[in-house]
């Protein structure tokens, strides 16, 4: 059955607006040029003058009557509001829309009811009472945070830096171009690189952001702190006042270690360069991560000069006694100060118990042979594999069957409906496998744990800078109380990582 035929709609309200309405001359004028310029050739025509009688629509009623037909495959019309106001009846427009497949068309825009574009259907609301549009625009929002909650889907405009979206599988996937630079940004911040060490790093490369632009400091935070790249999904309706997040959405980029990480290293630190930061030179090991034990504010280090008849001119660094004033009783913090050597020397022997649970922790990860389970997931996973496959084939000689006509539009639709649900099934089910093996792979944490060993065994050789870096990366917060000049110090100390 051909359904090339396109229904032209016009009509003129009694009184007209302002006199400025389009006479049923032009609009009709308008709509045959359409039709010539696009290549409609076969049309009928529906012309009314809307009576004093509301809801008497003769021509429209003809016109859905004939869509009911399946006469049409197009209703063009001068503009939408030429369908008048009524919500009942444009609602059952639509609906023989929907079901028969026909697109609405004016001289600007495309309405297309199977598409569930909300830029569209926001066309069609200039013609919708407030409520009806509200209530697609819930429905929208709901089917957003259905794809974001239930289908386990990213939603979005632009694929993050280091994904491309591929629009036939509706996922993102990793973009063979720009991830080698992603994952540079993740190789350098794990090694205690502030944002703007980064960005300076990948211009001085000649590498710039797909805009063309250069990196900067804000823009590499930015990236670095979406937790899209952990695989995961977000999606604020305010409209409904949810916000939901899926795991497991498309192929993650990052380890969740390294990623929190990431985000304890910077929390632990000003990552933008500070007038003082810049140019400035690491003075000891410890710098900016001494705090005052009783104000909780960060303590400043700086040399002390001393002179004895013994020693001659000799200096050392300090954590200053704390200068911090209360804003509300105006009094000075009464904390004391304490030499960096004495800090430095607690917070190594810390590491030292740190390094000894590590081992441990090592060790039982080297013990715990993960390998029978491993297989298993495979296997099931290859069974699930050629599951998909077989719901391809079957949904390819479905559709063949439909477009030689040997099947009815209804039956075809209602089939696929249940094929492609089954498909979804069977690849979340997939996406959990597959990340529940590589969560069984502890390969990457073995490799953390050896680094992290590494760097504590050979801190006494390294020099100051490395001293700091390391430091940074290996302990979040020290907290230095003591009671005056003469009192003996005391430590708390956070590692990034205390937990093991
Ligand atoms: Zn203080």
């Amino acid at each position: 059955m051909s359904r090339k035929k396109v229904a032209l709609y016009i009509r003129k309200s009694r009184e007209g607006d302002n006199g400025k309405e389009e006479t049923l001359h032009s609009q009709q004028q308008t709509l045959i040029n359409i039709c010539e310029s696009r290549g409609y050739e076969d049309y009928d025509i529906y012309s009314e003058v809307e009576s004093s009688i509301k809801y008497d629509r003769p021509e429209l009623l003809k016109l859905m009557k004939g869509i009911e037909q399946g006469k049409y495959s197009k209703l063009l019309i001068t503009h939408i509001d030429r369908l008048g106001r009524e919500i009942g009846l444009l609602d059952d427009l639509k609906k023989l829309c929907i079901s028969s497949d026909v697109i609405i068309e004016t001289p600007d825009t495309t309405i297309n009811f199977q598409d569930d574009n909300h830029d569209l259907m926001y066309g069609f609301s200039s013609v919708l009472a407030d409520f009806e549009y509200k209530r697609i625009r819930h429905r929208l929002a709901t089917g957003k945070v259905n794809t974001v909650e239930i289908r386990h889907k990213w939603i979005g405009s632009t694929a993050p830096y280091g994904y491309k979206y591929d629009k036939s599988l509706k996922i993102l996937v990793p973009d063979e171009e720009t991830l080698p630079t992603y994952r540079m940004f993740v190789q350098l911040a794990l090694e205690g690189h502030s944002f703007s060490e980064i960005s300076d790093k990948i211009n001085s490369l000649g590498i710039s952001t797909r805009n063309n632009k250069r990196w900067t400091a804000g823009r590499i935070q930015k990236i670095l702190k979406n937790r899209t790249y952990l695989g995961e999904a977000v999606y604020n309706s305010t409209r409904l006042g949810r916000n939901v997040t899926a795991t497991d959405c498309h192929e993650p980029l990052i380890t969740p270690e390294e990623f929190e990480t990431i985000q304890k290293l910077s929390a632990s630190r000003r990552n933008y360069r500070s007038s003082r930061d810049f140019g400035g030179k690491t003075k000891t090991p410890l710098d900016s991560l001494v705090y005052c034990g009783v104000c909780k504010k960060k303590m400043s280090i700086q040399i002390s000069k001393k002179y004895s008849q013994a020693r001659g001119h000799w200096h050392f660094y300090q954590a200053r006694r704390c200068i911090h004033i209360d804003a509300e009783t105006g009094v000075r913090c009464p904390n004391a100060g304490c030499k960096i050597d004495i800090i430095e020397e607690v917070v190594l022997h810390r590491l030292e118990d740190y390094k000894k649970r590590l081992l441990v922790k090592l060790q039982s990860l080297r013990n715990n042979d993960t390998s029978s389970a491993e297989a298993d997931i495979t296997q099931k996973l290859e069974v699930l594999n050629s599951d998909v496959k077989r719901n391809e084939t079957r949904l390819k000689r479905l559709t063949d069957l439909y477009l030689d006509a040997m099947m009815e539009k209804d039956e075809y639709e209602s089939r696929r409906k249940e094929l492609m649900s089954n498909m979804d099934s069977i690849k979340s089910e997939i996406s959990y496998l597959e990340n529940k093996r590589s969560n069984l792979n502890v390969d990457h944490l073995e490799d953390k744990y050896e680094e992290i060993l590494g760097m504590i065994d050979s801190y006494p050789e390294m020099p100051l800078e490395e001293k700091n870096k390391v430091m940074r990366l290996l302990v979040d917060r020290i907290e230095l109380t003591k009671e005056g000049t003469r009192g003996e110090p005391h430590f708390e100390i956070w590692l990034m990582d205390d937990n093991i």
